[in-house]
Formats: C-alpha cells, sequence, structure tokens
C-alpha cells in the first residue's frame, strides 16, 4: 500500500466497520454479515430480525458513527486460530460470521484476523486506516436502504443493505451528492414519462418498453443518421428474423454463451426455436448464401433489430436492462489484408456519429485483448490472437487513440477497440466497440475465391456503433437531461396562440412549417397564454412561437429559443431556413 495516501476504498470500508459499530450499538441483537468498499462508498448487509429499519434512522447511526470517529480510535489486528474463532461466533449467535468462517476453514485457512475498534470487534481480512482520525468529519453520510439475498442467492434470507456514500474530504462528498440531486431530475425514467417518450405496460411486461409517437421520432432520427453515417462507409441493409433454429447457435457458440439467457419458443405444431440472442451468425448465413470471390470483398451488413437476453426478473427497470432490445449492429466480411484498412473505416463511423451529438472528445478508447492467464476463455488460434492484437495497437497509435490496453477484456473470439463515453455528469458508459474475428468465419465455414483460385475463410469484424437504441436513449434522455438538439427533438417548433381569434393564423403557419419537413406542434387550448409558454418550456422545444395580433397580420415571427427569456424577431422565411440549416448540420 501506498504510505503517502491512504486509498479511499481503505476508508470506505473502514467507515463500513464504524456502520456496524453503531448498528450494534442501537441494536444489539442485530447480526452483521458483510461490509465492502464500492464506488462512491460502502455498505453492509445485516439481519435485523424483527426490527423495522428505515431511513429514518439513518441520523441516529449516523451520529454514533461521527461519534465514534471523533474519538481517535486505533483499527487493532489480532489473529487468532480459525476454530476458536468459529466457536466464538457460534457461542455468540452470529450466524453468518460462523458461516463464513466455516466457508474459510473449508478452504484450508487456519488462522483469521479480527478488527477492533472500539469495543467493537469484527471478522475481517483488513486493510483499514490505522486510526479514526484519518477520517475527515463530514466526509460520510449514509445514503439509502435495500433488501439483499445472503450471498446473492434468492433461496437464502433477504438482509437489510445499509449504503453509505463516502470520500476523503466533505467537499468531495457535497460535490458528490449535487450531483445525485442532478442525475435524480435527470433520471430517464423520470423524464421519459414527463416528455412522454415511452411507457410500460403491466399486462405487456416489465423490461419490455412500448415507445410513443415522440419517442419514436428520436430513434427513427437516430436510426436514420446512422444508417446514412454507415451507408458512406459501405454498409448495406438487411434484415433477419427473430427466431432461429438453437442449431444456429450451437454452431456460433452462442447457445452456450448465453444458455441461460436464452427464450425458447414452441408451437403446437412442433416448431422449436429461440428468440435471437445476437444477429451475427444470421449476417453469416447471408454472407454464406452464394459463392464469394476476393474482388467482392469487403462485404458489410448492417441491421436494426431487436434480439432478446433473458435477464434476471429483478434486474429489470426503465430502458436500462430490457428484454428485447433494438441493436444496431453490423458486420464487415473481408479479406486479412482489408482488415487494418476497415477498422480505421469503422473508427472513422463512430467519429462520425458521435461528433454529431457532440460527445466525441469526451470518450477514452480500451484496447481490450486477452487474458494471457487464462487461454482456455477464448475460441481461435494463438497466432490470429496475436496478429489482431498487433493490428489494434498499430491502428490506435496510427490514428491517435491513445488506446489503453485491458487485459482479460476481449471478446470471446477477438480482441477489440471498445469507446468509453462520459455523459454531462460523467457517468462512464461504454457503447462503441469494433470486433476481430477469425474463429466465426472457419466455423460457418465461409470462404471466398482467392485470386489463385483457392478458397479462403473471410474474416469477420462486428461492430457497434450506437449500441442498444434503449441504453441510447436513455444515455441522451440523460446527457442533455431532455434539451434534445433541434434534430432529435419530438417537436421542434411549438406555437402558440394568444387568444381563441389567432387560432386559423397558428393552423396556417403550421401547416406551412410542416411542408417544409419541420415537426411542429400548436397550442391553441383555451388558458392563458403565460400558461402555454409555461408548458412549452417544460417540455423543452427547441422554438416557440407566439401568435398575437402583430405577428397574425404580419410577415415577421416572434421567436422564442430555448433557454432564452426574450424573444426575437424574424421573417417567416429566414426562420425556416435557420431551423432547416440546424437540422441539416444535425445541430
Ligand atoms: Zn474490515
Ligand atoms: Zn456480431
Amino acid at each position: 500500500m501506498n504510505k503517502e495516501k491512504m486509498p479511499v476504498e481503505t476508508k470506505r470500508h473502514s467507515i463500513a466497520h464504524l456502520l456496524a459499530a453503531a448498528v450494534k450499538e442501537i441494536w444489539p441483537e442485530a447480526q452483521l454479515s458483510i461490509g465492502p468498499a464500492i464506488d462512491n462508498g460502502f455498505y453492509y448487509d445485516i439481519d435485523f430480525g424483527d426490527v423495522k429499519i428505515s431511513d429514518a434512522n439513518f441520523k441516529e447511526i449516523e451520529k454514533k458513527m461521527a461519534h465514534l470517529a471523533k474519538q481517535n480510535l486505533k483499527f487493532e489486528r489480532r489473529e487468532e486460530k480459525i476454530d476458536l474463532a468459529l466457536q466464538a461466533a457460534q457461542d455468540a449467535g452470529e450466524i453468518y460470521k460462523a458461516e463464513l468462517l466455516t466457508d474459510l476453514k473449508a478452504g484450508g485457512e487456519t488462522v483469521v484476523s479480527h478488527y477492533t475498534v472500539g469495543k467493537f470487534t469484527d471478522l475481517c481480512r483488513g486493510p483499514h486506516v490505522n486510526n479514526t482520525n484519518q477520517i475527515k468529519p463530514g466526509s460520510f453520510k449514509l445514503h439509502k436502504l435495500a433488501g439483499a439475498y445472503w450471498r446473492g442467492d434468492e433461496k437464502n434470507k433477504m438482509l437489510t443493505r445499509i449504503y453509505g456514500l463516502a470520500f476523503d474530504t466533505k467537499e468531495e462528498l457535497d460535490d458528490h451528492l449535487k450531483m445525485l440531486i442532478e442525475a435524480e431530475k435527470r433520471d430517464h425514467r423520470k423524464l421519459g414519462k414527463e416528455l412522454d417518450l415511452f411507457c410500460f405496460s403491466e399486462l405487456v411486461g416489465a423490461g419490455l418498453p412500448l415507445y410513443t409517437p415522440k419517442g419514436m421520432v428520436i430513434i427513427e432520427e437516430l436510426k436514420k443518421h446512422i444508417e446514412a453515417v454507415c451507408r458512406n462507409y459501405g454498409f448495406e441493409k438487411v434484415m433477419t428474423p427473430h427466431l432461429a433454429k438453437i442449431d444456429l447457435y450451437e454452431l456460433s457458440g452462442h447457445a452456450k454463451k448465453f444458455s441461460e439467457e436464452l427464450f425458447h419458443v414452441s408451437s403446437s405444431k412442433g416448431h422449436d426455436f429461440v428468440m435471437k440472442p445476437v444477429q451475427c451468425p444470421h449476417h453469416t448465413q447471408i454472407y454464406a448464401s452464394r459463392p464469394r470471390s476476393y474482388r467482392d470483398l469487403p462485404i458489410r451488413y448492417m441491421e436494426s433489430e431487436k434480439q432478446y437476453r433473458a435477464e434476471k426478473t429483478g434486474e429489470v427497470g426503465g430502458l436500462s436492462r430490457v428484454y428485447a432490445i433494438t441493436i444496431e449492429d453490423g458486420h464487415t466480411f473481408c479479406r486479412i489484408d482489408q482488415v487494418k484498412e476497415e477498422i480505421k473505416n469503422l473508427v472513422n463511423i463512430i467519429k462520425d456519429f458521435y461528433s454529431a451529438l457532440g460527445l466525441w472528445g469526451r470518450h477514452w478508447v480500451s484496447l481490450s485483448v486477452r487474458d494471457y492467464a487464462h487461454p482456455e476463455k477464448y475460441i481461435g488460434e494463438t497466432a490470429d490472437w496475436d496478429l489482431c492484437e498487433k493490428m489494434l495497437a498499430e491502428i490506435s497509435d496510427e490514428l491517435k487513440l491513445d488506446a489503453k490496453r485491458q487485459e482479460g477484456e476481449a471478446a470471446l473470439y477477438g480482441p477489440k477497440l471498445d469507446f468509453m463515453f462520459r455523459d454531462s455528469l460523467g457517468k462512464e458508459i461504454q457503447i462503441p466497440t469494433v470486433q476481430i474475428d477469425f474463429a466465426t468465419p472457419k466455423k460457418f465455414n465461409l470462404t471466398y475465391a482467392d485470386k489463385d483460385g483457392t478458397a479462403k475463410n473471410p474474416v469477420m469484424v462486428h461492430r457497434a456503433i450506437l449500441g442498444s437504441y434503449e441504453r441510447f436513449l436513455a444515455l441522451l434522455i440523460e446527457h442533455f437531461a431532455g434539451a434534445f438538439p433541434l434534430w432529435l427533438s419530438p417537436v421542434q417548433v411549438k406555437i402558440v396562440s394568444v387568444a381563441e381569434a389567432h387560432s386559423p393564423a397558428c393552423t396556417r403557419l403550421a401547416a406551412e412549417l410542416k411542408a417544409a419537413d419541420i415537426r411542429v406542434e400548436v397550442d391553441e387550448a383555451n388558458e392563458t397564454v403565460g400558461n402555454k409558454i409555461r408548458k412549452a418550456v417544460a417540455e423543452k422545444v427547441p422554438y416557440m412561437l407566439v401568435i398575437g395580433d402583430k405577428e397574425a397580420n404580419s410577415p415577421t415571427l416572434a421567436v422564442r429559443d430555448r433557454g432564452a427569456a426574450d424573444t426575437r424577431e424574424i421573417t417567416k422565411d429566414k426562420f425556416i431556413a435557420e431551423v432547416l440549416n440546424k437540422i441539416k448540420n444535425h445541430l
């Protein structure tokens, strides 16, 4: 451990001990299990028996924790023979600790360590702070409660998990709390509902989002844009069914990889299908449908379609985790001498697409290579792997991607470049990926006739640009806080009538804008214009046009831009030209 600076994880975990100590002081009957450090803090899983805990109890617990921290208590380590420790845990009725010790013993441990802070002792491997005076006052806070099965197993008892936040300083904690408030405002589940973008139905089922007309506008715009960018680089659209025989995935290896996540579909007529968990094997069959020559390559297929994964039922919620995933997928089949150029193309597609969203530059790249200690985790030949990894490293240099080499992050069949983006709150999201695959074409016996007439296997390059539309929509909602760029906005211009008499003028103007391919909505409700303006502001519409006597009888419009307090005057023709120009440039 670095002696100069204590890792914040050590502090976080030490504070978990203080939480346990405080809980034991208040509820001596509570049974402790485990309390690790996590991102931004720590948690402790506790069995409170019949006592009901709510966040109303946090203040009391926090007060005790702060009191303990203030007393300059040492964390003292004591080693003990495991049999004695086990006996002591059993005598004290600490069933979870006894179970942990029993497992450690079965694993061959003979001695375990305990740490004592003040009057409280806990079984733990460490490390901890030396003294509680290393924990700054106000640098931690209890955060939320959740249920957690003991050892993550649904068959076990549900324990109470108390989450805490902890940082090196109070200032860092305060910043994090501010960020959490902002994140809550931007939560895609909340904004998705307010902005009427998608919904869920109990009758349809959890994890199966339904897109409203407004949500669909965003999805269609994204799809048009990604397809236009990919078409520039030679991709062509294909379409494949949502079902396939399991044989397809047995051959590809996905049946084994996704065995727990496959949806099986059968019929009374004897059909036995699975819902496709990926598109790749389908695309190999389009390639295989005709003889291919070296001159035909590269061949590039793209498809935005659903794929299906049976996630654990407890894990679905919002758009981040769904059963039916609309994936923007694509594959290139090329010769080995074309791979490098092709990967450069794909990186340029990623650059073009993400630049249009203002996200390019907010990213870093991972060169995800094998776990060299565990070659059995991968398929394919070592020579191919070596070559691919070398090629990706060269591309990273040539394109100045500055990719960080990450061992053990490769895909099953090959190394990859992964692009990690940061959203406006600093949350890191991995979306685009480019993967080289020598194995799949061999498994499916895909070939092309080379110059000399011999049959060779092409190389398959998998790429995802925006990934899943669901996850991407969630990212965009949160990144833009619902204030989408003009080209993605479901309603681009909102027309608000001042009084009933102005309705015909509003309708005429709306028709003109629609004819120019601008998405427009009219609010001619019988309520005050102030109310209507407030509603349009809440909907985060990029442009608002208020039509009263003056505007109804003149070629000049009063435009209120999103975020502006005042209106500006502009002629109708200039306004239409401005809007169309921005849409064209993805602003
Ligand atoms: Zn500990
Ligand atoms: Zn693929």
